[in-house]
């Protein structure tokens, strides 16, 4: 992996929302609410396709170029009087973050920041860098993969061709509104393809990117309205896969709430699909709360099942999912179960620096590991506010966080066969 020569310098917005270089700072990072300077090995090109937000209502962060020290960026340095704001990137898929960008929130009405995930970012050498590393050789999300020109094309012709499925017209405005890569990976015919099945859930994330109360921030998509019958569902995954190289078909997508509550639907669905092919994998994306819809859905046929999890401590993730009759134990119960039926289970693991490294949690995601047995844990950046995250579990660390890098190797060595990535698996 390539890394700069030189830590790279602080990037700053003006007033106008224009993002200029300052210097006199080295970048900084933000872990757990703490700044600090990354080391050059942190540090990787931006990814392509990544995308850089302005921060509203928070000044950045830099170091002292001397002695590492934090520094606060109050206004302007080129354009004395003005006011600045901090910047960060929205890493493409397949990246995970080493360190938040590193800002200060000015008074108590700055706008809370929308549901993305807000990476450190510098400038060096004429480009930008962030502090990340890939965590998924797999390419089926690359910006590079995607054709805007040919998905169009396919995506109106498998609309006409699919007029009376609703699902897959749904699917069509995830692809074409949304930019949803899986949906655009269904209508090109490969890969991953999505089967959103719930407008309901038994859980109140703080984070939910489906579904945010009045006065909160927007979700980043619209749930998904209707149930789908499961003649539309196998509609859409029989053919995909049939046909699609290492093809999966997922349920449990952005655009819905918790796919358990319809385990009914999606059994029978399971069963009409794996009456017509045997080929590819099926794939459950869920928060994992209901133990006995997945013994439903294992005895169905369900290949593969990824848990949703932003702690391993008991008391994080009731604060995070604010669940309605469950707890950790039924989602640890869920995974046990798929295990027990040979079948494949990956962690969906949100990622917060500062957070997810500190002793506490790694020790906590220890014992579920060894307990349950997970085969996976996808590195994914957890799409929040870090501060409205910090707040909402009333995170008070007692050490300084392991870091992210240590974190890896540490959870790599103790767990040697455990896999890491970012993506569901293809199984066969
Ligand atoms: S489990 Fe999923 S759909 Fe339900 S509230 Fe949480 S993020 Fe939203």
């Amino acid at each position: 992996m390539i890394h700069p020569d030189a830590l790279p310098s602080l990037v700053f917005a003006d007033s106008q929302g224009n993002i200029t270089d300052f210097p006199e700072l080295n970048m900084a990072g933000m872990s757990g609410g703490q700044f600090c300077q990354p080391s050059i090995e942190d540090l990787i090109p931006l990814p392509e396709g990544s995308e850089l937000f302005v921060l509203p209502g928070r000044l950045p962060v830099g170091c002292n170029k001397e002695n590492g020290e934090p520094l606060l960026l109050e206004e302007d340095p080129y354009q004395p009087g003005d006011t600045v704001q901090a910047v960060a990137a929205f890493m493409s898929p397949a990246y995970t973050a080493i360190f938040n960008s590193a800002y200060q929130t000015r008074g108590s009405n700055a706008p809370r920041l929308p549901l993305f995930a807000y990476t450190a970012v510098g400038w060096h050498q004429g480009r930008f860098w962030v502090t990340a590393f890939r965590s998924d050789p797999d390419i089926r999300q690359d910006f590079c993969q995607f054709d805007q020109e040919k998905i169009i094309r396919k995506t109106r012709k498998k609309l006409k061709e699919y007029g009376d499925n609703r699902l897959v017209q749904h699917l069509g405005k995830c692809c074409l509104t949304y930019g949803c890569p899986a949906a655009r990976n269904y209508f090109l015919g490969r890969w991953e393809a999505p089967l959103p099945t719930s407008p309901i859930c038994n859980a109140r994330c703080v984070g939910c990117i489906s579904l945010q109360p009045a006065g909160s921030c927007s979700a980043t998509q619209d749930r998904i309205r209707f149930v789908p019958t499961p003649q539309e569902i196998a509609g859409v995954a029989i053919p995909h896969l049939q046909k699609a190289e290492d093809a999966i078909v997922s349920f449990g997508q952005g655009c819905e709430g918790e796919p358990l509550l319809q385990a009914h639907i999606i059994e029978e669905a399971i069963q009409l699909i794996r009456k017509q092919t045997a080929r590819g994998t099926i794939n459950l994306n869920s928060n994992s709360s209901l133990p006995q819809a997945v013994e439903i859905l294992a005895r169905a046929g369900l290949d593969s099942l990824r848990v949703s999890l932003n702690s391993a401590q008991e008391q994080y993730h009731s604060r995070y999912y604010r669940p309605d009759g469950f707890t950790l134990t039924d989602v640890k119960e869920s995974i046990r179960i798929m295990k027990e039926a040979d079948r494949f289970v990956s962690l969906n693991y949100f990622i917060q620096p500062g957070v997810t490294d500190s002793s506490e949690e790694f020790e906590a995601l220890s014992q579920l590991v060894a307990s349950c047995r997970p085969d996976l844990i996808q590195l994914r950046n957890l799409n929040m506010d870090p501060e409205w995250y910090l707040h909402t579990l009333d995170f008070h660390p007692t050490k300084s966080p392991l870091g992210m890098r240590p974190w890896l190797l540490k959870l790599q060595r103790r767990f040697p066969t455990l896999r890491l990535g970012y993506f569901n698996p293809f199984l066969s």
